[in-house]
């Protein structure tokens, strides 16, 4: 096996002849950008790992990152635009027409309805999901926590991530105990948007 620090045409080639390299990347499933490392075998991402010389993240990554090689190779995984047909089938499009349609669509939705009839939403990546937002409360609490004064730490989040947080038997927080050896303390406050918190 080969490590790979960056793009070299040796390495390349090791990949492509089969034999395993890992590579040095980062997760783009959320906007915390985890170091990680990518295993490659006969050129395809075999296994994702987190990357422990990464010096903010120290090694953190979630089981999003980690199973990202299964997402890649999952049968299953929306490479191609396609169109729904009457009959409930999807038939394959090429991207430029699939825009063309939905520019239409969208044209005709606004003149019939005026611009306020159009939301937009951004998925993976954009968006930051209580999950995510957990995430990096414990990731910046990781940062932190040998910088911290006093037995307690107080986290104030937006109610739906005090809630994730205290979820599944206060898993998170006993991790965020564990990390910065002091009580942690949730206090949900609604003025707080889902994708803020402090550390206080
Ligand atoms: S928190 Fe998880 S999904 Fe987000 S960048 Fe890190 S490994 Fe990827």
């Amino acid at each position: 096996m080969t490590t790979a620090a960056g793009s070299s045409t040796s390495d390349t080639d090791t990949a492509a002849s089969g034999a395993a390299v890992v590579w040095h990347s980062f997760c783009r499933v959320c906007t915390n950008a985890c170091p990680i490392l990518v295993q490659i075998e006969d050129g395809k991402v075999a296994k994702v790992m987190a990357d422990r010389d990464g010096p903010i993240h120290q090694g953190y990554t979630c089981y999003r990152g980690r199973a990202l090689a299964d997402v890649m190779s999952n049968p299953k995984r929306q490479l191609h635009s396609t169109k729904l047909q009457p009959n409930g089938s999807r038939v394959r499009i090429g991207a430029e027409q699939a825009m063309d349609e939905i520019t239409a669509k969208l044209r005709e939705i606004i003149a019939r309805h005026g611009p306020e009839s159009v939301g937009m939403y951004a998925g993976t990546g954009m968006i930051k999901s209580v999950a995510t937002v957990c995430n990096e409360v414990y990731v910046e609490l990781r940062k932190m926590a040998r910088h911290l004064d006093g037995s307690q730490v107080t986290l104030r989040v937006n109610p739906e991530v005090g809630k994730a947080l205290k979820e599944n038997g206060g898993k998170w927080l006993l991790e965020m105990e564990e990390i910065c050896k002091k009580t942690v303390i949730v206090k949900s406050d609604a003025l707080q948007h889902q994708e803020q918190f402090e550390i206080l």
